[in-house]
């Protein structure tokens, strides 16, 4: 297991952290302040939004590479199916598409994608699962020929009507081999997969489905808010030390991206502290 106690080499920031992920949440920093406050403090990289980004791409991605760090990803593809997807498939991929786009001119090593909710009418997981690979096999050779390495992401089983039918890393595999690309691998969150022991047993069927991004937070006992009151890696119950070790024995070594999503406490903290906790975090729990 590496050894993280010296340096933030391998820590990224994913910028939601900082109350970017909704309009007026946070300290409103533009991404070249979040860009140079991340520097200062070591970071190895970021992961962007595509709201923050807008049509300023190719430049954000410069601004971060000559401050010395990778743009680790960007978040997100739209929701592929499901209640909070487009109302037509041919909607969801032109946007997919234009996800694709964005995360190559910005540099990104890898697009995160998101399942979405259950189809309408199905009531079926697999169903569902189903036209998630279809929609993924559909968009993966465009992703592909442009350098974009797709993350697929199971969410926890809490988000499993409306935000991710899919809800295991066995599923995740599964969709990565049946779409049929070798762009497709799968992201590890903490805050998805804390809460299940076969998390170990299903890594060791990675084959060559690789993990292409490692999310950290906690898991806090009394949750107020599934979506938006993640905790502070340290502050809740999940094993840190363990899942990490179990995702590197798989043969992840990237960089460990800080996810947090919380509206009524770290986004409304000041930035510097916040970033300034997570280095101390990361450097001591996790
Ligand atoms: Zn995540």
């Amino acid at each position: 297991m590496r050894d993280f106690s010296n340096d933030c080499a391998n820590l990224a920031l994913n910028t939601a952290t900082l109350g970017h992920m909704l309009e007026g949440r946070g300290a409103g920093w533009s991404p070249e302040q979040v860009i140079d406050a991340c520097a200062e403090r070591g970071f190895g990289g970021l992961v962007l939004w595509r709201r923050e980004v807008g049509g300023r791409a190719f430049e954000i991605g410069e601004r971060v590479r000559a401050a010395g760090m990778q743009v680790a990803g960007l978040c997100r593809s739209p929701f592929l199916v499901g209640p909070l997807a487009f109302n037509s498939v041919s909607e969801t991929v032109e946007d997919f598409n234009a996800a694709v786009d964005t995360a190559a001119e910005l540099g990104a090593a890898t697009l995160t994608v998101v399942a979405g909710g259950v189809v309408a009418g199905s009531h079926s997981m697999s169903e569902s699962l189903k036209a998630v690979t279809e929609i993924l096999a559909s968009v993966a050779p465009y992703a592909e020929r442009n350098g974009v390495k797709l993350g697929l992401e199971p969410l926890h089983p809490v988000y499993g009507g409306d935000r991710s039918c899919l809800v295991t890393v066995r599923d995740a595999l599964a969709i990565c081999r049946n779409a049929g690309s070798k762009n497709i691998g799968i992201a590890i969150d903490v805050y998805h997969v804390w809460w299940d022991l076969a998390l170990e047993e299903q890594l060791s069927t990675l084959g060559d489905v690789r993990i292409l991004g490692y999310h950290l937070c906690d898991w806090l006992a009394h949750t107020k808010d599934t979506l938006l009151d993640r905790g502070m890696m340290g502050d809740g119950v999940s094993d840190l030390r363990k899942i990490r070790r179990v995702v590197e024995d798989a043969g992840y070594d990237g960089l460990c991206e800080v996810e947090i999503f919380s509206e009524d406490d770290w986004w409304l903290r000041d930035p510097e502290d916040v970033l300034d906790t997570i280095v101390q975090r990361f450097k001591t729990v996790c």
